[in-house]
């Protein structure tokens, strides 16, 4: 069992790519994306994006992210917030963060308990491994 099993597998639920606003994507995120979409830039912006002022957040046609489609159909390029997700640092430092991410991501193996899940959480920062 790899350390990110340990205390996450998602469930493919869905939850984290719903919603009408997604992740703000940075100038990396925009790049990265573009990379592996394979596609103009402007072409993704048109595409994608939803600009509001300078934020760049992806489109969220009928309530979810524009890539999501039964699992995210960018994960190549999908930006480093989702890639982070739900393995949060905020857990760290408040248990309250790790209930709260727990209760919206049942990936999340709270049954490990918190010591426990911030102990492997923190070696995994450490060796700044990929989740999935
Ligand atoms: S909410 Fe958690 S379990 Fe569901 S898709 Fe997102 S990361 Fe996976
Ligand atoms: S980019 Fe992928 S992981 Fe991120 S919200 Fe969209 S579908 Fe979900």
């Amino acid at each position: 069992m790899t350390l990110v099993s340990q205390i996450f597998s998602c469930t493919r639920c869905g939850y984290c790519c719903h919603g009408e606003t997604t992740v703000s994507l940075d100038a990396n995120d925009q790049a990265r994306m573009v990379a592996a979409l394979n596609m103009p830039q402007d072409d993704v912006k048109e595409k994608y994006w939803r600009l509001t002022g300078r934020t760049v957040q992806m489109k969220t046609p009928d309530g979810h992210c524009v890539f999501y489609e039964d699992g995210c159909t960018v994960h190549n390029g999908r930006p480093w917030r989702c890639a982070e997700w739900p393995l949060h640092p905020s857990i760290l430092s408040d248990e309250n963060n790790f209930h709260t991410i727990a209760d919206s991501c049942p990936g999340i193996k709270k049954d490990v308990g918190y010591d426990k899940f911030c102990q492997i959480l923190r070696k995994l920062m450490d060796v700044s491994v990929i989740k999935c």
